[in-house]
């Protein structure tokens, strides 16, 4: 009896793996972190080997866990690390080169070249992205520019290049299928997100090969069947393939124009389905594909990020040790009725959408001499909450409708105080499933799916395990919204430019 997906949820940190039964309740879970390289400053890389022996480690570990024979396993699922890239061997399967990670910044001054010939417009319709380095295309060009003898190599057909998706199912189907999804095709900056096709002009743009590229197919389907030497005879497919924050949004059943998922991590991200109307921001926010995106169909989402959000409450518990445990800050932040005015500014790393200002640096406002410990840990908190209102803001101002109800997942969202907090601030419904495992519950959904076991609408009915409704009046959340952007302000441009010298 085929009774279990096993999804595959290969993280920037860790290598996990859920198994996930015919109701997608997950019955086992696996988890291995793996080491980050950081061969310069700014430089972030990963070992693709090591890579896919701690995911394929995971995998086997899950099953002998849960004391599943691996013929129980009716497909795989993967939800992947987006942005990473990596080059590697058609014949041999041997990378030319370490992953370079989304993180890494060393493609930045390719990037702002770009920029100086005024092609980020036309980058940006055909993408939907940001001239960035954290996107695929200039990671690719740079490893073809740097590893010895890679142009020619690539030139004559050798290399073949993907993101982690693509690496990883290459290796499960024992190096027989180059494949990605929509939704991690549509991170590169090489893929035109309304025609569905890799961008000719781009790929001219980057000095890419398009035979290097892989086959790109949806995120539900039959891609690849896996052959592991643990497997034996049996061939399970991957039958779901998709970016985190893509798998998440469709884990949270947000399948519907409109509706929102944030997941509350180390930063937070937002995405918000637009269907299928490719809204370009105003803001500063990306449109990307979501999984829903079919060939000739293509699904929109709206996305934006937050770069301080729980890890704010480490720095508390870690550098100012005012926090024994960050679920602390709970009850901590209950106890007072509120900060008495205190605003906690977290732009440690400078502020991204829709305020996009680098040189803003964390701060404390309106300190008195009755403030303490509570009262910080509790704007700490807040600012979580202020931050992703900004965000949601931005995607109700480009899309011209109101936002109704926010799905929340992520570690942070365990927090009760944040959850009611944000559906103040915003004004709007905050949902909290049960499952908060939304990452690896969207890859297997979408295996789900393709295998008949579940229906869309299935999966887009099921139910939040806690609602938070706003119970702020409407006067009181305008003050603290006018104190939040105060100090938002004061935080801003804090740090003068480097002058170039
Ligand atoms: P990531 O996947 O980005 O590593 P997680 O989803 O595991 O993050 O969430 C961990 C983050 O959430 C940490 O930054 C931690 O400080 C924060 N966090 C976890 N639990 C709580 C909580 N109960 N209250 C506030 N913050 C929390």
């Amino acid at each position: 009896m085929q009774e279990y997906i096993l999804a595959l949820d290969q993280g920037t940190t860790s290598s996990r793996a859920l198994l996930f039964n015919r109701e997608l309740q997950c019955c086992a879970a696996v988890q291995q972190e793996f080491p980050q390289m950081y061969p310069r400053p700014g430089w972030v890389e990963h070992d693709p080997e090591t890579l896919w022996e701690s995911q394929r480690t995971v995998m086997i570990e899950v099953l002998r866990r849960a004391d599943c024979k691996a013929d129980r396993v009716a497909a795989l699922a993967l939800a992947n690390q987006r942005e990473t890239v990596v080059v590697w061997n058609r014949r041999t399967g041997k990378p030319i080169h370490n992953a370079i990670v989304w993180q890494c910044r060393r493609t930045a001054d390719r990037c702002e070249a770009l920029r100086q010939q005024g092609l980020e417009t036309r980058i940006r319709e055909k993408t939907g992205l940001l001239l960035d380095a954290y996107l695929s295309a200039t990671k690719i060009q740079w490893i073809l520019d740097h590893v010895a003898g890679a142009r020619e190599s690539a030139r004559r057909g050798d290399l073949l290049c993907g993101t982690i998706d693509t690496w990883l199912v290459w290796n499960l189907s024992g190096g027989t299928r180059h494949v990605t999804d929509f939704t991690n095709a549509s991170r590169t900056m090489l893929f035109n997100i309304h025609s569905l096709q890799w961008d000719e002009e781009l790929l001219a743009l980057f000095d890419i090969p398009a035979g290097m590229l892989p086959e790109v197919v949806p995120s539900s389907g039959l891609s690849a069947a896996c052959q592991l030497s643990e497997f034996g005879s049996h061939r399970p497919p991957v039958a779901g393939l998709a970016g985190d924050q893509q798998a998440a949004l469709f884990g949270q059943g947000c399948l519907e124009p409109g509706q929102v998922k944030n997941t509350y991590g180390t930063g937070c991200f937002l995405l918000m389905n637009t269907g299928t109307v490719p809204v370009l921001s105003r803001h500063g926010l990306l449109t990307t594909l979501t999984a829903q995106s079919r060939p000739g169909a293509p699904n929109y989402a709206l996305e934006g990020s937050v770069f301080i959000a729980g890890a704010v409450m480490q720095w508390l518990r870690d550098e100012l040790q005012i926090l024994a445990q960050t679920p602390d800050s709970e009850s901590i932040a209950a106890s007072i009725p509120d900060t008495g005015g205190v605003y906690f500014v977290p732009a440690f790393a400078g502020l991204g959408a829709p305020h996009w200002d680098m040189y803003a640096r964390g701060a404390l406002l309106g300190l008195t001499r009755g403030t303490g410990r509570a009262q910080v840990i509790r704007a700490a908190l807040e600012s979580i909450a202020y931050q992703c209102g900004d965000v949601a803001d931005a995607m109700q101002a480009d899309r011209g409708r109101p936002l109704t109800v926010l799905r929340a997942d992520g570690g942070a969202a365990s927090n009760d105080f944040l959850m009611q907090f944000q559906a103040d601030v915003l004004n709007c419904r905050i949902e909290r499933p049960a499952c908060m495992e939304t990452t690896a519950l969207g890859a297997a959904a979408l295996a789900a799916l393709a295998l008949g076991w579940q229906t869309p609408q299935n999966l887009a009915a099921r139910p939040a395990a806690r609602i938070f409704t706003p119970a702020m009046s409407p006067a009181v959340r305008s003050r603290l919204l006018a104190g939040w952007h105060k100090a938002i302000s004061r935080a801003a441009q804090w740090e003068e430019p480097a002058s170039g010298t």
